[in-house]
């Protein structure tokens, strides 16, 4: 999934109501598309006045949308960086970035709200494989003359769509391609590419086509 602003900010405030006791003020939420990390706490370090501390103001969290990520993911990042604003916000001080206090808490939620933060900002290899099967693709659903059901997965550009389609359609004896973006892991069988290999699925009422969205047919 990719979250909306709306999404995280209503899990910003259970999460707030469950974990914090409410205590955490509300910020600005922005999604983000840059690399490299999925989730971000900015702030600025105030001077209160000539003699005085610092102060911790003007905080925005920031979601990464760039890819489409399970809906676990998504909320262990929007804990972790709440974990990163209630130290912030309450001028707490910890070992490090991720330090004993920041790791505390984590074992706590985690423990509580049985969730699976971990101290890093990038997708771990196993977080990886599962975006990457979860991932839209562009998807054919060839209907064969002779009543045969095909499938083939299409690297998700129009460029690619519109050619396979009139390839295919000049090959093969097709009635009709229905085109559909799908998300579903059922799909990662299949290479995305634009060679003209169609694979027959023996058991067409197998097919999850239920949630999908039809581009064209
Ligand atoms: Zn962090």
């Amino acid at each position: 999934m990719k979250p909306t602003i709306e999404y995280i900010q209503e899990h910003f405030d259970a999460y707030n109501r469950q974990f914090f006791d409410g205590a955490l003020p509300t910020l600005p939420i922005k999604l983000s598309h840059a690399k490299g990390f999925l989730g971000k706490v900015t702030f600025v370090r105030k001077r209160q006045g000539l003699f005085g501390g610092y102060r911790n103001e003007d905080f925005v969290l920031r979601i990464n949308v760039r890819i489409d990520l399970p809906e676990e993911v998504v909320q262990d990042t929007i804990l972790h960086e709440m974990i990163h604003y209630y130290i912030a916000v309450n001028q707490l001080k910890d070992t490090s970035a991720h330090g004993r206090l920041f790791r505390a808490e984590m074992a706590r939620i985690n423990e509580e709200g049985h969730r699976h933060i971990t101290i890093s900002h990038r997708l771990n290899d196993e977080q990886k494989a599962q975006a990457t099967i979860h991932k839209e693709r562009a998807v054919a659903i060839v209907h064969f003359s002779d009543g045969k059901i095909g499938v083939k997965v299409v690297p998700k550009q129009e460029k690619h769509i519109r050619y396979w389609h009139k390839m295919a359609m000049r090959r093969f004896a097709i009635d009709r391609i229905d085109w559909i973006l799908s998300a579903d892991p059922y799909f990662a069988q299949f290479p995305s590419s634009i060679a003209m290999r169609i694979f027959i699925i023996p058991k067409p009422e197998d097919l999850p086509l239920d949630k999908t969205t039809i581009l064209f047919s």
